[in-house]
């Protein structure tokens, strides 16, 4: 068992010592996760999967657009603001997250990578357009079947959420992304994930076997509890926050 530390100041230190520290975010940082989207019995498995999508388009769009809106309207937390002062300070050289509220981006982090995408844009698969939440409203309040379909003359092709459904391989290129930074981390932190869904479960095995630190802060145990540097068993909120606060203090 890695030794238990609640203590900022090991924290700290062991972001410090690294060159190159990456950071891997959970669904929701710095609180619960009400919306259990890794779980297999969870509603988001059963109503926003990819086989609702293709068999009950208007069930899906139902249950996926009001979730998505309650989603758009979080915040950032005082944990997505603390990682993006270590960013700007140079503490932290990347992050990775499972969110899909887009709060990283709103709190000052540049180009966390989505291995989930995001609930907050829809895209049509025929030629590309992107839509934002406002507007896929209105689509679904104007379509008989409560469907958005896409407005490029021509095309009105069903509108798809740009992030992963349930049942559905993650994207491609944000997977291989992570790989390569985690391989290339000199220490791995994940703050507020449960490690519980491949293939990011499988992530910090990465910097393991090179010998890298792993450090682990979460409420949730995981299955390479063992194997970190340091464990800190309670969610990352205040301790991320007091670890910016010696490191990177200002904006
Ligand atoms: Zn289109």
């Amino acid at each position: 068992m890695a030794p238990q530390a609640s203590d900022p100041d090991a924290l700290a230190a062991a972001f410090l010592a690294a060159e190159r520290a990456v950071v891997l975010t959970g669904l929701r940082l710095g609180g619960p996760e009400s919306l259990d989207l890794t779980h297999a019995h969870g509603e988001w498995a059963q109503r926003a999967s990819l086989e609702a999508f293709l068999t009950e388009p208007t069930r899906f769009w139902e249950y996926f657009y009001p979730t998505a809106l309650s989603i758009a309207a979080r915040t950032p937390t005082p944990a997505h603001e603390a990682i993006a002062r270590l960013e700007r300070a140079g503490v932290v050289s990347s992050l990775i997250t499972q969110s899909v509220d887009r709060l990283h981006s709103r709190a000052g982090s540049t180009d966390p990578v989505e291995v989930y995408g995001t609930v907050l844009v829809m895209r049509c698969e025929r030629c590309g357009e992107r839509y934002g939440l406002p507007e896929v409203g209105a689509l679904i309040e104007g379509a008989d079947d409560g469907v958005p379909r896409c407005t490029t003359a021509g095309c009105e092709y069903p509108l798809r959420p740009q992030g992963t459904l349930w049942g559905e391989a993650l994207p491609r290129p944000a997977v291989e992304r992570a790989w390569e930074l985690a391989a290339e981390a000199d220490a791995f932190f994940v703050l507020d994930s449960d490690l519980r869904t491949a293939p990011i479960s499988l992530l910090p095995s990465v910097p393991l076997t090179r010998g890298a630190p792993l450090v682990l802060i979460g409420e949730t145990p995981t299955q390479y509890d063992r194997y970190a540097h340091i464990v800190v068993r309670s969610s990352s909120a205040e301790i991320i926050t007091a670890v910016a606060d010696r490191i990177a203090p200002g904006p």
